[in-house]
């Protein structure tokens, strides 16, 4: 059974008060909060194994290794990645996408093109945008249908002869909407081109096989799925990364230096230079764990009920507005109330003891193609609870008459 309030028991964090008021956390699809095994590992790294990694010879720079590899092996397994050597640690998505965009893109040429989509987080255009303006690659974008989905028919409609890559999120941070993945990669593959998948949003909700997918890329952060903040994955299909230049130059990413040639590690080294984040490393596997623990199915099922719920109850409040209503999206509302702004929507929540995020959300473009400057936006985990709809619901009646003036 799906106990919440034993989940909840793991997370110190959830039983403090702000403001003297119960903190309500809903602002997950930014940084989701960490159970105490987590918090644990890092512990057990700095007061017991703490050594650099990789080639120590002593039994504390082994037992960091080891740490730091069961990390690499368990994000390998909760995506199914064929071999651990195309699992490669990053910063985060943002860093991953930069590598691939900067390592993959060295490759594209001018009049490349690439496409996105209209509801991307500025992770995934950004770096895009960089390379347009070093290498003179194009970018095409997917505009979004009225309840948010994808428009398919015009995703089709981008492709042609000089399209060489498309780099798409899983799930939209604002609007929740899924992104049909596995078709979108066969579309793409049926056109020469490659897949890079924005899986931010993607691996705390869905259960990701990137194999059945068949994306060729595949990023995410471990601080939005219950683990430190400071580490993430790429995944790499590896015939793509064993012609991919490296991203960064230092000591770890070396085969043997020297002044009249250096030759590259073998992967995924040759795309971890300097030491990596060997502490956020092994906790990732109890980010990781926690989310096995609970299976990530009950964990969805639990956020569809408390979104559908949720969702009902705020459209009885006169003025709501709520963007993004595709079948099947994840547990993200993105809302106004009537003409308030959403900033004073959120300070008021906050005074309440409930925190939302305000604001553009990192989807600028998104922002102007729905003609609004941001939104407030409620977003679920698996330890949030009916009893926090609830108050949350409670809330927003009480404000909305303070506000839409
Ligand atoms: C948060 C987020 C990112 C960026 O992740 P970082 O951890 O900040 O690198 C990218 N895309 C989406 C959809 C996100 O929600």
């Amino acid at each position: 059974m799906y106990d919440v309030e034993k989940i909840r028991a793991d997370f110190p964090i959830l039983s403090r008060e702000v403001y003297g008021k119960p903190l309500i956390y809903l602002d997950n699809a930014a940084s989701s909060q960490t159970p105490r095994r987590v918090v644990e590992s890092i512990e057990r790294m700095y007061f017991a194994h703490k050594a650099n990694v990789h080639r120590g010879v002593h039994c504390l720079s082994q037992e960091a290794t080891d740490a730091m590899e069961l990390g690499r092996e368990t994000a390998r397994a909760f995506i199914n990645a064929p071999s651990v050597e195309e699992v490669i640690f990053t910063r985060g998505t943002t860093e991953a996408i930069n590598l691939v965009a900067s390592s993959y893109g060295s490759l594209l040429s001018e009049g490349d093109e690439v496409i996105l989509s209209v509801m991307e987080h500025h992770s995934n255009i950004v770096p895009w945008q960089l390379l347009a303006s070093r290498r003179g690659i194009v970018i095409k974008v997917i505009p979004v249908l009225e309840d948010g989905a994808l428009d398919m028919e015009a995703y089709r409609n981008l492709f042609t002869e000089r399209t060489r890559l498309v780099s798409i999120c899983h799930a939209s941070n604002v609007l929740g909407t899924v992104n049909p993945i596995r078709e979108m990669a066969a579309i793409a593959h049926e056109h020469g081109c490659v897949i890079c998948v924005d899986g931010a949003q993607g691996v705390p909700h869905i259960k990701v096989d990137v194999r059945e997918l068949d994306c060729d890329f595949y990023a995410f952060s471990a601080h939005k799925m219950y683990g430190p903040t400071g580490i993430g994955i790429l995944y790499g299909r590896r015939s793509l990364l064993e012609k991919m230049p490296p991203y960064q130059g230092g000591g770890e990413m070396i085969g043997h230096v020297s002044f009249s040639g250096t030759t590259w590690a073998e992967l995924p080294f040759k795309f971890e230079a300097g030491t990596p984040d060997y502490v956020d490393a092994a906790a990732l596997t109890e980010g990781i764990r926690f989310i096995d623990s609970l299976g990530i199915d009950n964990i969805a099922a639990h956020e569809h009920e408390l979104l559908r719920y949720t969702t009902e109850k705020m459209l009885e409040i006169p003025g709501m507005r709520i963007f993004g209503t595709a079948p099947g999206k994840c547990a993200v509302i993105s809302f106004l109330i009537g003409r308030a702004h959403h900033y004073d929507t959120g300070m008021l929540l906050d005074k309440l003891g409930i925190a939302v995020r305000t604001g553009h959300h990192c989807a600028q473009p998104l922002m102007e193609s729905l003609g609004i400057e941001g939104t407030v936006r409620a977003s679920f985990a698996a330890y949030n609870t009916f009893d926090e709809a609830d108050r949350f619901i409670a809330a927003l009646h009480r404000i909305a008459p303070l506000l839409d003036s």
